[in-house]
């Protein structure tokens, strides 16, 4: 419900300004895509690690890896977070990737990470679901609008405990990945890439909605680590996210994500991603 005040008499002069897009977005530096299409021809698969429904697993990538994260049982939503392998700080920052991007990502488009390092953490180098693009309620496939299921947030609104959000899934993978005090590792987890969610802003009061992923066993979206990584992935309580989530209502699925090298020819004149190169001065 929106307050309402009193419009002034060029109300719908002011409204009918032409929008323009916030960045400068022809000046982002662009992936060569045409190198990564020619490396994925030569993968190998190195690793498989599964996501058990309702849980979450960490997974290492080095610069020049890529990773898949796919569907395999059923459909199923996950919660993706990633990090600079070697400083947990450096993290995936998805406001400042939906700023530069869109609210959902696919091919081409690339994770950003959080200041001062901002630097392409990983690129999208397919989406099975890339055919979707957006629906006739304004929906999407891969957000970076939503935040996570956590179990605050479950509190405030239903006033009970529930311990398989995502929020509490990468906090325990976390933890046990990096041996790290389970209140230590819960700082760290952050605002996640939507993987496989359908979501989007209702047209009249542009509330977040979501509503069943339309992916399937075989979909997948794949990544090019532009520096070395930490993931955790955490398969939603929610399941294909049709109905509701923080509860064990839905029908959830495990998740595989798949490891894979490149032919090291394939990727000879490429380089990981050097951090920001702002003095750091702010002036002063
Ligand atoms: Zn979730």
């Amino acid at each position: 419900m929106r307050h309402q005040a009193n419009a002034p008499q060029d109300a719908e002069q002011r409204r009918s300004i032409r929008p323009v897009v916030c960045y400068a977005v022809e000046t982002l530096p662009k992936p060569d895509m045409a190198l990564y299409e020619k490396a994925r021809t030569t993968l190998k698969k190195i690793e498989t690690i599964i996501v058990p429904a309702r849980e979450a697993r960490c997974f290492e990538v080095k610069a020049g890896q890529f990773f898949r994260i796919s569907s395999i049982e059923g459909p199923q939503v996950g919660d993706l977070n990633l990090w600079n392998r070697h400083d947990l700080n450096e993290r995936f920052f998805s406001g400042k990737t939906r700023a530069l991007h869109a609210t959902h990502v696919t091919t081409g488009h690339r994770l950003w990470s959080s200041l001062p390092a901002l630097r392409p953490m990983a690129t999208i180098t397919h989406d099975t679901l890339g055919w979707y693009g957006f629906d006739q309620d304004g929906g999407g496939i891969h957000d970076v609008i939503g935040t996570r299921c956590d179990p605050y947030t479950n509190r405030l609104l239903k006033g009970n405990d529930y311990h398989h959000c995502c929020h509490s899934n990468l906090t325990r993978a976390l933890a046990d990945h990096r041996q790290l005090p389970l209140l230590e590792a819960e700082m760290h987890i952050h605002d996640v890439l939507n993987v496989f969610m359908c979501t989007g802003f209702t047209h009249d009061t542009h509330q977040y909605f979501m509503k069943a992923s339309p992916v399937r066993p075989g979909d997948f979206i794949e990544f090019i680590a532009e520096i070395d990584l930490l993931g955790n992935l955490s398969a939603c309580p929610g399941g294909d996210c049709g109905q509701s989530h923080s509860d064990d209502v839905a029908i959830c699925h495990p998740l595989a994500i798949e490891i894979f090298e490149a032919d090291p020819k394939s990727l000879e004149n490429w380089a990981p991603q050097p951090k920001n190169a702002y003095s750091r001065t702010h002036g002063v």
